[in-house]
């Protein structure tokens, strides 16, 4: 008899299992457009030459040892993060009421702060898109929160933001909720707010005294611009909230696998910094102890260097320019086929990723008959197309709908 013999099967985690699916497939056609990774025009990974450039340096270092890093994390790392998000003449940044703290990549600093407002809030009660990137619910849940509640976002008729469903649904959310909002480049929809939707937003989350807890996950993969893409959060914080961002370098860095993120708190008071800072370092203690150095010391070396920092800026507009690139030679290959409905949203989209209409039945017929693999939300990664495959796509996207 086993300790575990009532333990049952989990649910797969779609996104991992589509990978293994398509690594299986021998169709020599076969597309992966489930994957939230960069491919280059051949649709391989891209490590970035400024991360090669660091990690060259880094190695040849030898005042670096392998000693533990602080709780919170690298501070040089994790201030230049957070500047890089807030801008340097940020009133937070001027006035000494923000800081950063080196996180598990995007989902640990997710966690962590999570776990922080699980414990200092009375109701437990998280908001989150409807669709939202699926591990919100998994993180918030099992950090404490009490219930998950969902705010409308996509309207599948318009293939475009449901913004009066938004709005509705913040106002009647009950006070100190925290509310999960994706900083740029909507994961899975592809559709942001646009400024004075934004304003509306900050508004009622005012107004209601709910809590903005914003994801960025993709900052500089939207537009290309890191600014423009931060201008969201940067709002919220002149206009004086207090407020979480969860910053990944998985996407904008290309590093997947080192799990180098930052947790920017941004409070109203810089006295509070002592006391929550000491707050987060016993959630972190007891959760991992301390962050890995690797991916925090090249991302470090890179937002330090202005020159290094120039170059990853231009690698970021070319990541951003090949997938609007693609987008256009899906939307335009769609419409030379004359594919029955309006395929304007493709471009309209931004970042890596579109929901492109298709039903459940559509998408996972997509996966079986022509070995175009995508979740069965309709959800495709841009990044997973190449002017090899585009059209081999499209035919197939024609095929399904028609
Ligand atoms: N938030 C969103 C919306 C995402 O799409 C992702 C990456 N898929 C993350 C957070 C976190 O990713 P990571 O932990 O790899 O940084």
């Amino acid at each position: 008899m086993s300790w575990f013999s009532e333990v049952q099967q989990g649910s797969p985690v779609e996104v991992f299992a589509l990978t293994k699916a398509y690594n299986d497939d021998i169709f020599e056609n076969k597309v992966n457009l489930g994957v939230g990774a960069y491919r280059t025009a051949e649709g391989k990974p891209w490590v970035l030459p400024v991360v090669r450039a660091a990690e060259k340096a880094l190695a040849n270092d030898d005042t670096l040892n392998k000693e533990y890093l602080p709780i919170l994390g690298m501070e040089s790392f994790s201030t230049a993060a957070t500047r890089m998000l807030l801008g340097e003449d940020n009133p937070a940044v001027l006035q000494n009421r923000t800081f950063g703290i080196q996180t598990l990549s995007g989902t640990g600093a997710l966690r962590v702060a999570a776990e922080f407002l699980a414990q200092v809030l009375g109701k437990k009660i998280f908001y989150y898109s409807n669709p939202t990137w699926e591990n919100h619910k998994l993180v918030f849940k099992t950090a404490g929160f009490e219930e998950g509640r969902e705010y409308r976002y996509w309207n599948n008729a318009t293939r475009g933001l449901d913004f009066d469903g938004l709005i509705e649904d913040l106002r009647n959310a009950p006070e100190h909720s925290v509310i999960i909002l994706h900083a740029c480049a909507h994961n899975p929809t592809g559709c942001d707010p646009s400024t004075s939707q934004w304003a509306e937003i900050a508004e009622v989350i005012k107004e209601r005294r709910l809590f903005p807890f914003f994801d960025c996950a993709y900052q500089g993969f939207a537009s290309g611009d890191l600014v423009k893409d931060a201008s969201a959060v940067r709002y919220f914080v002149q206009q004086g909230f207090e407020l979480f961002c969860a910053q990944s370098f998985a996407k904008n860095f290309g590093l997947y696998n080192e799990r180098v993120g930052n947790l920017t708190v941004v409070l109203n008071n810089p006295d509070l910094i002592a006391p929550v800072k000491s707050q987060f370092t016993l959630v972190v203690r007891g959760m991992y102890s301390n962050p890995p150095s690797h991916g925090a010391r090249i991302v470090a070396h890179v937002l330090n260097n202005p020159e290094l920092y120039n170059q990853w800026q231009d690698h970021i507009r070319n990541m951003s320019s090949r997938i609007i690139h693609m987008r256009k030679q899906l939307r335009e290959t769609l419409e030379h086929l004359r594919t029955p409905g309006d395929w304007s949203h493709l471009t309209q989209h931004i970042g890596m990723f579109s929901y492109t209409g298709l039903s459940e039945v559509q998408s996972l017929h997509m996966v079986k008959k022509h070995h175009i693999y995508m979740l069965k939300s309709g959800r495709i990664s841009m990044c997973g197309l190449t002017p090899q495959n585009v059209e081999y796509v499209a035919k197939a996207i024609n095929e399904t709908v028609s």
